[in-house]
């Protein structure tokens, strides 16, 4: 039995008809070059038109149809414009219609990422966390909201649902452009390991163990953004592009696309941390970027599978834990003071940044025992990292 799509059909058409041609265009555009771009440019705009089939869509036409007359509407308004070099517009459209058949809509593409990041997740609780806790019920939303759109003609969100997690993936429609599909896992990916996994030792001491006073005081805050919380946005983003790229395969599942998913994660990263309001962002995906590198110079005697895992899991612990139970954004900045990387806020004279680099080099020395002392055959402990940085709650 079909199930129904969680959009609005002519929301799907549109969408669907965008992020094929877009992503299909994304596999031939590095081929136009210099006196063929003024027709890149109008190939993509012809491309981001799909609202303008309307017409269509109100006569209540299945996607199929939808899509064939959409590619038949390029190919029309396009050819005519082709004067040289007709191969490289040919070999798109060939490639366009070859794969028109078989493009999934797009609310089906993005449940079947979201249901491949689950299974992935299960996993990654059971072999690379402390406690090992079970996956939380976490359902997905998708919805046409451009209000709730910050990146790429996208936004996302997550909210607790009676013991859940419910993520919410929000399209603005005419902003969806050449980027936004091959952003949606890293939208996706984010949410997921960033706050659908975040917080599940709620009433845990971090160690297995049960403590009286964790099961008192209030809940957890609640979900939502926090651009000053430089740990669950910052330092996990890291954390999250990490597991992308090591699960490409399996989350993604389109092998002759995943490379252009990549590196559009990659950028999705970079052009949010430069976003207004998101220093706080920046400094802790850079500590974590620090933190990693620290450790591979500092423990020769792991190996880099060893070294992943240790960071890892290390990391998924400390977001197993409420906030209740420590400080992390906290943990962050004073474990980014250690590590030498400054915070977008800290104007340091040169003269001070001297003594400091001096500091630096001893006070990484320092963490290099310490973390030694406490490193364990998986990680280190988040509640010794806590104690180690001085983080108290
Ligand atoms: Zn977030």
């Amino acid at each position: 039995m079909a199930v129904p799509s969680a959009l609005h059909p002519f929301d799907e058409h549109v969408l669907t008809a965008k992020a094929m041609a877009f992503s299909v265009l994304a596999r031939h555009s590095h081929l136009w070059i210099d006196e063929h771009l003024p027709l890149l440019s109008e190939l993509e705009t012809v491309i981001g038109k799909a609202e303008l089939l309307r017409k269509v869509a109100r006569e209540n036409v299945a996607l199929p149809t939808f899509l064939k007359d959409y590619v038949g509407n390029i190919e029309s308004t396009v050819g005519p414009l082709v004067k040289n070099s007709p191969q490289l517009f040919e070999g798109y459209l060939a490639d366009l219609q070859g794969i028109r058949p078989e493009w999934p809509p797009i609310s089906q593409q993005v449940e079947r990422w979201f249901d491949n990041l689950k299974t992935i997740g299960a996993d990654y609780l059971k072999h690379s966390t402390t406690e090992k806790p079970k996956l939380p019920p976490i359902h997905l939303e998708q919805k046409v909201s451009p209000e709730d759109c910050t990146l790429r003609g996208l936004g996302a969100a997550t909210n607790e649902d009676r013991g859940g997690r419910i993520i919410t993936l929000f399209y603005d429609r005419e902003a969806f452009g050449k980027e936004s599909f091959l952003s949606i896992p890293y939208m996706l990916s984010h949410e997921f390991w960033c706050h659908g996994l975040s917080r599940l030792a709620a009433k845990k001491t971090g160690k297995g163990k049960r403590r009286e006073e964790d099961d008192e005081g209030e809940d957890d805050e609640p979900f939502g953004t926090d651009p000053s919380n430089g740990f669950e946005e910052g330092w996990m983003d890291f954390v999250q592009l990490e597991i992308l790229g090591r699960e490409l395969r399996p989350f993604i599942g389109m092998p002759s696309f995943e490379a252009l998913f990549h590196s559009h994660s990659a950028g999705c990263q970079v052009q949010r941390n430069a976003q207004k309001g998101n220093a706080v962002i920046s400094h802790g995906v850079s500590v974590a970027d620090r933190f990693y590198t620290f450790l591979e110079q500092s423990f020769d005697g792991l190996s880099v599978k060893e070294l992943t895992s240790v960071f890892l899991q290390t990391s998924l612990d400390l977001n197993l834990l409420s906030n209740r139970l420590g400080d992390k954004p906290g943990l962050v900045i004073n474990l980014g003071h250690k590590l030498g990387v400054s915070a977008a806020s800290e104007r340091v004279r040169p003269e001070v940044m001297r003594d400091r680099d001096l500091a630096i080099v001893s006070m990484r020395e320092q963490l290099r025992l310490d973390l030694s002392s406490m490193l364990t055959k998986t990680g280190f402990p988040a509640i010794d990292l806590l104690k180690l940085l001085k983080i108290k709650r």
